[in-house]
């Protein structure tokens, strides 16, 4: 494979780090876009040190991911250019490297269809991956004036992101506030749809954020205040505890002179432990007086003014993600097989072994009377079509809404798995036939949740059913019962 360099300069000095090379050279990015194809690695040089400067860079890469080939190309910075470096393959490296680097990434693509791959955004993130090798990870960056807090710079790129310079360079809020309008979405975001759907994969946890559960934002007050009264007018204080009364003040209120004496009993306390201890409650809110151990701690949103317990806040974990062999088989297949994925994996486990844990709940029932237990029957149908009319990223959304509420109906202790894949099977432990009719009955309204509109609507088949008395004693009951329930219903 032949490659060529192609040199985007700035108006600043060069440093030509591509010299004794071939290389063209380019002071608009749309001129160079023209140019491009997939075996072009690019130098930016000439780099401005100043916001401006950093800024033209920032908005050529952008416009570059866009781009037809643009979307894989290797790109590298002649010079250092700080947090912009985060978003290329590389600065400051020879034109020995950038060439080696480079080639490495087009022999990663070698056989991909990188025409096609490009026509859909999650696909292009998918295929970006891909090239940067097996051992690449998208690394999260902090860029505390963003919404999402943390942004994968070199993916924000290829999403049409909303990072700005001023954002980037961690900038003051008057400077950002302005620049709202093209918004690609948070690559965070991304990440983590894409996750859901099993085509990247969590690395390293980098880090952990709590969000506002009103607006999502991270900008958070942690406000201490008294547990009786809500004042935050408090003090960590000395407190002493009388044991021949019993009363407990703060430590001032004991003094006489040198020595310690009860302000209620007046008796002399000399020896801790015999006369007198120091309790652990050690704070006392100067509004109502009462003595506490902890004060209660609550978040308040700078930016709703809304206040949350900090256990009501969004918990967010931040990861390095790497390309799952989903999204490996995706990239080479140039297109993302869509599974609907209702539980979580904890929960949800491989036919055979619910078949094998139902089995012996059957036979449990055998046994004692009250070990009843019931299935449910859950099938979606229409989904392929509502992606038709709207688009795979709307239809994740009601996929992931859908997950979310199933679940939330689901106890812990209930086992799913899906038979196909539209067809989900949950298991009841002690539940009884009602039981099971009610769970099935509110599944079965959650059929509102996908109807988009008259042209795309889904349908949402439910049934709590009890294997008949007939199945127990047979080999694999369970599997055969649900392989026979199946058949019918497609009938
Ligand atoms: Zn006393
Ligand atoms: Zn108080
Ligand atoms: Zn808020």
């Amino acid at each position: 494979m032949i490659l060529k360099f192609a040199q985007l300069l700035f108006g600043g000095p060069v440093k030509n780090s591509l010299n004794g090379f071939e290389f063209a050279s380019y002071t608009k990015v749309e001129d160079l876009i023209e140019d491009l194809d997939f075996s072009t690695i690019v130098c930016v040089d000439g780099a401005l040190a100043d916001r401006k400067g950093n800024e033209e860079i920032l908005l050529a890469l952008k416009k570059l991911r866009q781009a037809k080939y643009g979307y894989i190309t290797p790109v590298f910075f002649a010079d250092s250019l700080n947090n912009l470096n985060l978003f290329v393959d590389g600065a400051e490296m020879s034109a020995e490297e950038m060439l080696r680097k480079g080639s490495r990434i087009y022999t990663n693509l070698k056989g991909i269809n990188l025409g096609k791959n490009c026509e859909e955004t999650d696909l292009r993130l998918l295929t970006f991956f891909y090239s940067r090798g097996q051992s690449y990870r998208a690394l999260p960056k902090l860029f505390p004036h963003t919404d999402a807090i943390y942004e994968y710079p070199e993916i924000s790129l290829l999403l049409q992101s909303n990072l700005t310079i001023d954002l980037v360079s961690n900038a003051s809020w008057e400077l950002q506030s302005k620049e709202k309008e093209n918004n690609g979405g948070s690559s965070l975001l991304k990440m983590l749809s894409l996750t859901s759907q099993g085509l990247i994969e969590k690395g390293k946890l980098i880090e952990r954020i709590r969000l506002c559960p009103h607006c999502q934002s991270g900008y958070l007050n942690y406000i201490d205040r008294c547990t009786l009264c809500g004042s935050i007018d408090f003090e960590k204080r000395k407190m002493i505890h009388c044991f021949t009364c019993s009363h407990i003040a703060p430590q001032e209120e004991f003094k006489e002179g040198m020595r310690l004496a009860c302000p209620k009993c007046n008796s002399i306390l000399r020896h801790i432990g015999t006369d007198y201890d120091r309790p652990v409650e050690s704070y006392l809110c100067n509004s109502c007086n009462e003595r506490f151990i902890e004060p209660e701690v609550y978040a308040e949103c700078l930016n709703c003014r809304k206040k949350s317990l900090p256990e009501n806040l969004i918990v967010r974990q931040i990861y390095e993600y790497r390309l799952s062999e989903k999204g490996e088989r995706a990239v080479k297949m140039g297109q993302i097989d869509f599974k609907i994925e209702l539980f979580d994996e904890q929960q949800n486990m491989l036919m055979p072994y619910f078949c094998h844990i139902s089995d012996w709940l059957l036979k449990m029932r055998q046994r004692y009377l009250d070990a009843e237990f019931s299935l449910i029957y859950l099938n979606i149908k229409g989904l392929k079509m509502i992606e038709e009319n709207v688009g795979r990223e709307c239809l994740v959304n009601i996929v992931q809404e859908l997950a979310e509420r199933i679940r939330s109906m689901v106890r812990f202790t209930d086992l799913t798995t899906n038979s196909s894949e539209d067809t989900f099977w949950i298991l009841l432990p002690r539940t009884s036939a009602q039981g099971g009719d009610i769970l099935a009955a509110r599944l079965m309204e959650l059929e509102k949740l996908i109807m988009i509109d008259e042209k795309s609507i889904a349908r949402i088949e439910c049934h709590s059913v009890q294997i008949p008395k007939e199945y127990v004693g047979k080999e694999n009951a369970t599997m055969l019962f649900i392989n026979q329930y199946e058949a019918a219903r497609r009938e």
